[in-house]
């Protein structure tokens, strides 16, 4: 599994940011060459997790999100993390349709839909506070180089 590239991404938690960090993630998975389903998958997957910092772990002030990109060359790991509240119940929390926040005309289903948009994805506490969001995505597509004629 050889290592690419790498970055780490950051900026506040506010809703106008999740579009930027979408295409910013997405942008720069772009020369690992996926497909483009890949490519939405990743990005609709980054939006939920950011969407997330944005509506739940920041209930007053808006702290920080950081996002860190590890690109190999059939794989991404993207980690989004925060500072904010964090999650108990790490199990109930992934269960399709629990919401704290119902009365939001939330539905429930953003860690189901980064479960099935990427390949693995794991919660774990972060050690300042808040969450760290952990996913994985194959790339799957016969790559051809870039030149190469068929
Ligand atoms: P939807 O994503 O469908 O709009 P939702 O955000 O409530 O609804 P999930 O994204 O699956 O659903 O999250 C489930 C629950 O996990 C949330 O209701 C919230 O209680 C908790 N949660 C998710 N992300 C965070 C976070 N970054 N910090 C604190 N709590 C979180
Ligand atoms: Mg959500």
């Amino acid at each position: 599994m050889k290592l690419l590239n790498e970055m780490e991404l950051n900026f506040k938690a506010i809703s106008i940011n999740e579009g930027f960090a979408r295409s910013c993630v997405a942008a720069f998975c772009v020369q690992a060459n996926p497909s483009l389903d890949e490519i939405t998958d990743i990005k609709t997957a980054v939006s939920e997790a950011v969407t997330n910092c944005v509506v739940h772990a920041y209930p007053s002030i808006p702290g920080n999100v950081c996002i860190k990109v590890k690109l190999y060359e059939n794989s991404v790991d993207i980690e989004v993390i925060d500072e904010g509240i964090g999650i108990e119940d790490f199990e109930k929390a992934r269960e399709p349709f629990f919401t704290t926040k119902a009365d939001e005309e939330r539905s429930g289903m953003g860690f189901a839909v980064m479960e099935s948009f990427m390949d693995n994805l794991e919660l774990k506490n972060n050690a300042n506070k808040g969450l760290i969001v952990k996913m994985q995505k194959f790339f799957r597509q016969q790559k051809i180089a870039v030149g190469e004629n068929c």
